[in-house]
């Protein structure tokens, strides 16, 4: 049994005001297509009103666009249609705003919750339109920033899962210095935290054209006993369980038998197909 833990509904025909059950069943019938048994369905939260300026930057604010109840309306409906669907948020994490996040959050129930690093300051590190500033930067501090982010979110024991864990590489830039020291880091602190990291098949539709973690990561992760998660971060249900052949043999060359999804933020393993 495999779940794709990492799917959005946010493009296409449907607006966040209505969220048809037929646009979820179209991800529903494509994850059968790909063997995929279970969806974890998550929203960016920047999306909602209720969390406006947790994610302080007017790239955010642009999008914030949508009350959470819609949401929640389409969660309660689709949970009593007894779909095979854990629901969640994928949440940004910005120093400071721990508080707020957790006020934030505690509005509903979830089964899980993704803690994201995107931003690194006002540098949407995944945004084409932000490379110049990204470039301003420099990459030894975009790299450097993102993983103290990346530990930060982890100890702020507010997620369940830490996501594509090494995403300034998107764009193929990688980085100048080997990482092996940020990967065991970062991982010290997800096995304190008793948190997932993510395999993301992501990058493989990306200019970078490979999974997120690079497979050193993995390993240094299932060494530690870090619990990993699965998901294709598709936006549209085309892409439910994109790559996951690709995902599943890079998590078991990385030693990995097992993958985790979540129901009321408990974790359940399932061994790998
Ligand atoms: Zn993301
Ligand atoms: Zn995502």
């Amino acid at each position: 049994m495999i779940a794709d833990q990492h799917v959005h509904l946010e493009r296409g025909p449907y607006t966040p005001e209505n969220y048809p059950d037929a646009w979820l069943d179209r991800y529903l019938e494509q994850a059968a297509r790909a063997g995929v048994q279970r969806l974890g369905i998550v929203e960016h939260a920047y999306r909602f009103h209720e969390a406006r300026g947790l994610l302080p930057n007017a790239w955010a604010d642009a999008r914030c666009l949508y009350p959470l109840e819609t949401y929640l309306e389409f969660v309660e409906r689709s949970k009593a249609r007894g779909v095979p669907v854990s629901f969640g948020l994928e949440m940004d994490y910005v120093p400071g705003a721990e508080e707020g996040i957790a006020r934030f959050l505690a509005r509903y129930p979830w089964d899980f919750v993704h803690g994201s690093v995107h931003f690194v300051g006002d540098v949407g590190i995944d945004l084409d339109e932000h490379r110049p500033a990204a470039a301003a930067l420099g990459r030894v501090e975009i790299w450097r920033r993102y993983f103290a982010l990346s530990r930060m979110a982890a100890e702020s024991g507010l997620f369940d899962v830490l996501t594509h864990p090494d995403l300034p590489k998107i764009f193929g830039e990688r980085a100048e210095e080997p990482l092996d020291a940020e990967f065991a880091a970062t991982v010290e602190v997800l096995r304190r935290k008793d948190m997932a990291l993510e395999c993301n098949t992501a990058g493989q539709r990306k200019p970078v054209g490979e999974i997120y973690p690079v497979e050193g990561y993995l390993t240094v992760a299932r060494a530690a006993g870090v619990p990993m998660s699965i998901g294709s971060d598709a936006h549209v249900p085309e892409d439910v369980g994109a790559g996951f052949a690709d995902g599943i043999a890079l998590a078991r060359s990385a030693g990995y038998t097992e993958a985790v999804h979540f129901i009321g933020r408990r974790r359940i393993a399932e061994p790998l197909p």
